[in-house]
C-alpha cells in the first residue's frame, strides 16, 4: 500500500510541474488552447495525464499547450469516418490522445517556439492541399513531417501506449 502511494504521489507532483511549465514556459500556446477551450466549454473533458482533454465532434485533435482537443468516440456523427465502427472510433480517439499529449510535451521543449516550429509545420501540414494530394497520391505517411512522427514518439515513450503511426 505504501509504495501505491508513493507512486501517486510522485505523478501528482510530476502532474504540478507539468501544469506549472505550461502555464509559464508555454503560456502562449495555453492561451490559445484557454481560449478554444471557452469555445468547447459544453463539450466533455477530463484529465488526461496532467494536459486538459476536451473531447470535440470533429475527427481530428490538436494540441496548445495545457489544452488537447480530441474526437468524441461517443458522437455519432463521427462514426462515418469509421464506417458505423465504434470500436475504430474508440481506438482513433485514444491514439489521438497519445498524439497530442506528444505535442503537448514539445510545448514543454519549445516554450515560446513551439507556435513557429510545430504550431506553423503541423498546421500546414494538416491543411494545405498541396500536402493533402501528396499523402494521398503518393501515400506519404502523415508521420512524415518531423514534429508529427516525434509528437508520436514522445506519448508513445512517456504513457506507454500506441500513437496515431
Ligand atoms: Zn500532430
Amino acid at each position: 500500500m505504501y509504495s501505491d502511494k508513493n507512486v501517486s504521489f510522485k505523478h501528482g507532483l510530476l502532474y504540478v510541474c507539468y501544469i506549472l511549465l505550461q502555464l509559464s514556459w508555454g503560456l502562449f500556446q495555453t492561451l490559445l488552447g484557454f481560449l478554444l477551450f471557452l469555445l468547447f466549454i459544453k463539450h466533455p473533458h477530463d484529465f488526461y495525464h496532467g494536459a486538459i482533454r476536451t473531447k470535440w465532434p470533429t475527427f481530428n485533435g490538436i494540441s496548445l499547450g495545457l489544452f488537447i482537443f480530441v474526437p468524441n468516440e461517443k458522437n455519432p456523427d463521427l462514426l462515418k469516418y469509421t464506417k458505423q465502427d465504434s470500436y475504430r472510433l474508440k481506438e482513433r480517439c485514444d491514439r489521438i490522445s497519445v498524439h497530442e499529449y506528444g505535442h503537448t510535451i514539445q510545448s514543454l521543449i519549445l516554450g515560446p517556439l513551439y507556435l513557429l516550429t510545430v504550431g506553423f509545420v503541423s498546421l500546414s501540414w494538416s491543411r494545405l492541399s498541396r500536402y493533402k494530394k501528396l499523402r494521398q497520391q503518393y501515400g506519404v505517411p502523415y508521420s512524415f513531417a518531423w514534429p508529427e512522427q516525434w509528437a508520436d514518439s514522445l506519448g508513445e515513450k512517456i504513457l506507454k501506449k500506441p500513437a496515431l503511426r
